[in-house]
């Protein structure tokens, strides 16, 4: 944010997109929506409106000002899959009234919007599904596995695996994600998405626990507790038409990406034990 409040042209505005906004703009990327389970069960009517009006109101904009608009939809539309890994083609076994819903819902219902609003608007859309990422920057507080496993190992708290850990998941570095992005946003019109953007390196959550407990040097312990419903079992990108469209493909494996996180929540631990605000 420092680095791009020095620019002229660049303005910071605090906006609700569940209401309407009327500002000039030549590209719009939509990523509002907390990812975070804790954090968008928390308040899950706003959670869907988030997702559903505020997929009105941006496509609105958009078609008034002539933009082009990103969608971050995510993995959570395949919900528990059936199939693995994940391609763009499966179309997910979701639950509609459980905990997750509020959000998988909301994601599914977005893109619906954003393909009738290309279909009857001809709106120029690019539509990716995220799978989970990470890295620095992260809140403390976010929730998510890999913040709450490396502020525990570096805590020397226990480390808190809900169900048995063998649920997987497969992680991508935020800057290999930051890129994808930038080359969806410049590909051609005519492709639309959605496309799977993640690293395909599947883990399980006990893995990923005994690594950041190996890289960060924790004595901490493993707890486990109950698994929360609805949690998918499994979880991994088929990138394929990622790497045919867009000649991409994550480059940061796990351990690297989990070192430079576990280097900035280090510093911001210690910052934050001198008394210094984060
Ligand atoms: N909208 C907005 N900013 C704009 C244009 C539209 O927030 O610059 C919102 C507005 O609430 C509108 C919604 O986007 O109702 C959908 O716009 P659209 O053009 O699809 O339909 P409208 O409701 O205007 O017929
Ligand atoms: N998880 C865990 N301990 C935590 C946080 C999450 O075992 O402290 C598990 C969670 O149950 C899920 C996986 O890690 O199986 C990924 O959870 P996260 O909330 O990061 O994202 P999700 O992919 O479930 O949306």
């Amino acid at each position: 944010m420092k680095a791009l409040s020095g620019l002229s042209y660049f303005e910071l505005m605090r906006h609700d997109i569940t209401f309407p906004l009327y500002v000039e703009v030549d590209e719009i990327c939509n990523l509002a929506c907390p990812a975070s389970p804790i954090h968008y069960q928390s308040d899950p009517v706003q959670t869907t409106k988030t997702s559903v009006h505020g997929a009105i109101n941006m496509p609105g904009l958009a078609r008034r000002v002539k933009a082009k608009i990103f969608q971050a939809s995510a993995s959570e539309v395949y919900g528990d899959p059936h199939i693995h890994p994940q391609t763009e083609s499966y179309r997910g076994n979701v639950s509609c009234i459980g905990l997750r819903s509020c959000y998988d819902e909301g994601k599914r219902c977005a893109e619906t919007l954003f393909f009738d609003y290309h279909r009857q608007h001809g709106l120029n859309i690019k539509v990716a599904r995220i799978f989970n990422t990470y890295g620095p920057h992260m809140h403390p507080d976010d929730g998510r596995v890999v913040s709450n496993f490396i502020i525990q190992a570096l805590r020397g708290d226990p480390v808190t695996i809900y169900g048995d850990g063998s649920q997987t998941r497969s992680f991508c570095y935020v800057d290999d994600l930051t890129e994808a992005f930038i080359r969806f946003m410049d590909s051609p019109d005519d492709f639309t998405g959605p496309v799977n953007l993640g690293n395909p390196r599947e883990f399980t959550i006990l893995e990923l626990a005994e690594k950041i407990i190996r890289l960060t040097g924790s004595c901490s312990e493993i707890v486990f507790s109950s698994l929360p419903s609805d949690d998918p079992k499994q979880r991994q990108p088929d990138i394929r038409l990622a790497k045919e469209k867009l000649g991409w493909e994550p480059e940061i494996p796990l351990e690297e990406g989990l070192r430079r996180t576990i280097k900035y929540f280090d510093a911001l631990l210690a910052k934050n034990k001198t008394g210094l605000k984060n």
